[in-house]
């Protein structure tokens, strides 16, 4: 009896298992060598030629067009990271795959995917609370935040720009949006504009959108703006029917073209008689329209996208406006400089100051796309970081210092544990040495001894992570040397690849449609 289509496959038992968990380490595998400060990047082509070099583990598994669905499940786990907490992506991958690894071990040995899947259940509490016994008991200052930023970008194509003096930038951007109600990341923006060197990178209090005004005559710089945000088009209406008329005098023709005209200049009029000194709108404007206004010193940008205008209109405090004849005053933001500026090829829009200064742009330059591609997504994860950081007051050392303690304690408790599980249970802390591991590794060094080394150091003086500072490679207390990580980006890492490990342990028939 067929109760699946013929034509549908099914993986039964440990071969569905081990093909499941082979996949998954396999993709973990792919980005191990870009952990850490001294790992490397990736250069990503598609099929239509296009390329991507990043350092940066969800861009990479997201570019690796991956399709074993237990695969995907890893690049879910880096995207969730990223997506929580914005940095990690890596951490959590490599971590994901190695759990894997380890229960593939135990499974050879036996032991049931159930035991497995309670023992890293188990394991994966006492690391949150190894976790919680590793934050800073210092409160999180700006130095603290910079640490932080400069931490999650060390490693990264930075351009020509080092990472503290990027650190001071992002923290600069952080500290401006954090309100009593808490930080509001979504109003600090990143706008990338290639053509100088990354030096130039730096904060603009305000927006950046690419536009030019609708006229050439128009001021290219307005102070203490008035801002107007139309719905309007500012056009002879175009119906959707194509009317002909009938002129058979030079009467009639000059009669139409004089109605024409004085719907435009009405629509110039009402503009210049609002008050408005700037106006941005969503539909077109008619060059006549646009050269009286430019005539009046006002300042006009047509056919915005909508995300642009209310981001505008949200910055400025303006509120949008779909009809001309509501046009007032009360609808107007406000801004204390608006310029146009021109980088090549593109021309662009500052919106500065006043109430537009609740959000800041952090305008990004670089010589070419992908050193602004790479330094964009370096300057999101920092931008990131910092915000969670600055939100829950919790930071834990990196460089492999936080999972030392993590492997630590979990070996140390195992010893309490009954059974098989006790397996899973150090297994889940052998998994976690991998990220120490991997940061020895891609420094050059043996994991093995670094491993050792990191024991005994954790051992005699608590904290120890594997230091790298230019060219040297120490092992010490990564607070002494500012190299920090968000705990919550650690408790993230534990969670989402517990869930992801367990959930592929778990799954022993695999049945696929054709
Ligand atoms: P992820 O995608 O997981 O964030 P990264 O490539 O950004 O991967 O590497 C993050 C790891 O690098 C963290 O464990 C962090 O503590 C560590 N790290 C950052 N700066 C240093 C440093 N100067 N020395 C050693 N380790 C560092
Ligand atoms: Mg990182």
């Amino acid at each position: 009896m067929f109760i699946m289509s013929e034509d549908s496959q099914r993986t039964q038992g440990r071969d569905a298992q081990s093909s499941n968990i082979m996949a998954g380490k396999a993709v973990a595998e792919s980005v191990r060598t870009t952990l850490g400060p001294r790992g490397m990047d990736k250069m990503l082509v598609d099929s239509g030629g296009d390329v991507v070099i990043t350092n940066d583990g969800a861009t990479i598994l997201n570019e690796m067009d991956i399709e074993h669905p237990a695969a995907q499940m890893i690049v879910e786990v880096s995207d969730s990271q990223e997506e929580e907490v914005g940095d990690g992506t890596t951490t959590a991958a490599v971590l994901a795959g190695n759990l894997l690894g380890e229960a593939e071990d135990l499974i050879e040995q036996d032991v049931h995917a159930t035991t497995i899947v309670e023992g890293y259940h188990e394991a994966a509490e006492i690391a949150l609370e190894a976790i919680d016994e590793q934050v800073n008991e210092a409160a999180v200052d700006d130095e603290i935040l910079r640490q932080v930023a400069e931490s999650s970008m060390t490693g990264k194509g930075t351009g020509g720009l080092t990472a503290a003096s990027l650190a001071e930038t992002v923290v600069e951007a952080i500290r401006h949006v954090d309100t009593d109600a808490g930080v509001e990341r979504d109003n600090v923006t990143v706008h990338t504009q290639i053509g100088a060197s990354s030096n130039a990178t730096e904060l603009v209090p305000g927006i950046v959108f690419d536009e030019e005004p609708a006229h050439d005559g128009m001021p290219s710089e307005v102070e203490d703006a008035s801002i107007a945000v139309l719905d309007v088009e500012l056009d002879v209406r175009t119906g959707d029917v194509d009317a002909e008329y009938a002129i058979d005098s030079i009467d009639q023709l000059n009669a139409a073209i004089d109605a024409e005209e004085g719907e435009l200049e009405g629509y110039a009029e009402t503009v210049a008689e609002s008050g408005a000194d700037v106006v941005f709108t969503t539909e077109d404007v008619a060059d006549r329209v646009a050269n009286a206004l430019a005539n009046e010193g006002v300042l006009v940008f047509e056919g915005l996208g909508d995300s642009d205008a209310r981001q505008v209109a949200s910055a400025t405090g303006a509120r949008r406006v779909g009809d001309l004849d509501d046009l007032e005053e009360s609808d107007f933001g406000s801004a204390d400089r608006i310029h146009t500026e021109t980088y090549g090829d593109d021309d662009l829009a500052f919106v500065e100051g006043g109430a537009a200064a609740e959000t800041v742009t952090v305008f990004v330059r670089g010589g070419t796309e992908h050193i602004v591609d790479e330094l964009e997504r370096a300057i999101g994860d920092a931008l990131d970081v910092v915000a969670t950081a600055l939100e829950s007051g919790e930071v834990v050392p990196g460089a492999g210092a936080t999972e030392i303690s993590i492997a630590d304690k979990i070996r140390e408790e195992a010893a309490g544990i009954e059974g098989r599980k006790q397996l899973a249970v150090t297994a889940f802390a052998d998994a976690v040495d991998i990220v120490p591991r991997t940061l020895a590794a891609n420094t050059g060094r043996d994991p093995i001894d670094v491993l050792v080394d990191l024991r005994a150091a954790h051992e005699s003086e608590g904290r120890a992570g594997l230091i790298t500072t230019g060219d040297e490679v120490t092992i010490d207390d990564p607070f002494e040397h500012g190299v920090v990580d968000p705990a919550d980006v650690k408790r993230e890492a534990v969670e989402s690849a517990t869930e992801a490990a367990t959930m592929i342990a778990r799954i022993d028939d695999v049945i696929a449609a054709e």
